[in-house]
């Protein structure tokens, strides 16, 4: 069988991540290992034939075998991501094909230079399968994940990505709340910008990074610029875009 014919996935546990984001467990009849940071295609077709596709990156690291996690957050009038939120119960099937993508990985290699990740709302979903596949492996690959979000309510795998930092010296955590942050907060509250990226990339001393961007299309072109300008060589910046709009 192809690595990329589609397959009938069934849900096996949905969880609500945060007011607007929701993890979908698939268990997948042919499962194959993948990349971190690599996505599956999911189509959903309608009664009379009309067809939509869409892109969803995997959450869940290659060691979680049989069985894929996609994160899908739910935009407003969305026809994928809508019907995601609103029509799938556990136990559905869903069409899905993958896994699909060579660029945008981590191999998670013991070699590999530190990992400085930067992610807008969703676009943290392939930069979790990044730091899942990290700490799976026992790696003590230097990381930061510089995560950019609206609202404290917005924090996709808040739990998970507090206790990695509190567990594991190696891994640091920056959030960035836009628009409105939690009480008595004194981190980063304003959008990314080159300032930001500068003095992130400096936490590395003289050591080159590899950088992945993911999200919104504004947010990774800014940070794609914004990190060559802080010194980071075009080569050493992967990026990934999500969608149309800036946030
Ligand atoms: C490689 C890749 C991986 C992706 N991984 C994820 C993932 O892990 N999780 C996830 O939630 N999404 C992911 N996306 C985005 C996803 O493929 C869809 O674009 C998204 O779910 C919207 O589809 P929709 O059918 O709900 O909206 P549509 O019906 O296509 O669009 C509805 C409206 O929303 C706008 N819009 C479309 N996409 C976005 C977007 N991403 N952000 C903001 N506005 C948008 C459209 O311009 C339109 O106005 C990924 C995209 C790519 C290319």
């Amino acid at each position: 069988m192809s690595r990329v014919a589609w397959q009938l996935a069934t849900v096996k546990s949905i969880k609500q991540e945060t007011p607007h984001v929701k993890s979908f467990t698939l268990s997948l009849p042919n499962w194959t290992p993948h990349l971190a940071g690599q996505h599956y295609d999911l189509r959903l077709t309608a009664e009379g034939g009309y067809q939509a596709e869409r892109s969803y990156s995997i959450a869940s690291p290659p060691e979680q075998t049989g069985e894929i996690e996609l994160t899908v957050e739910i935009i407003a009038d969305g026809e994928v991501s809508g019907y995601l939120n609103e029509g799938v119960a556990v136990g559905d099937e869903l069409e899905v094909r993958g896994p699909i993508g060579g660029y945008f990985v981590w191999p998670g290699e013991a070699s590999a230079p530190p990992l400085l990740l930067v992610g807008g709302g969703s676009g943290v979903v392939p930069l979790m399968a990044m730091l899942r596949h990290r700490q799976r492996l026992g790696l003590r690959t230097p990381a930061v994940l510089l995560f950019s979000v609206r609202t404290p309510e917005e924090v996709i795998y808040q739990a998970e990505l507090e206790a990695l930092a509190k567990d594991d010296p190696s891994f640091t955590l920056l959030l960035d709340y836009t628009r409105q942050a939690p009480p008595g907060w004194a981190g980063y509250h304003r959008r990314i910008d080159a300032a930001m990226l500068a003095e992130v990339v400096s936490r590395f001393g003289d050591a080159q990074p590899q950088a992945f961007a993911c999200g919104p299309t504004g947010l990774v072109e800014s940070v794609a610029n914004g990190l060559q300008a802080a010194g980071l060589q075009a080569e050493s910046i992967l990026t990934e875009r999500f969608g149309p709009t800036g946030s």
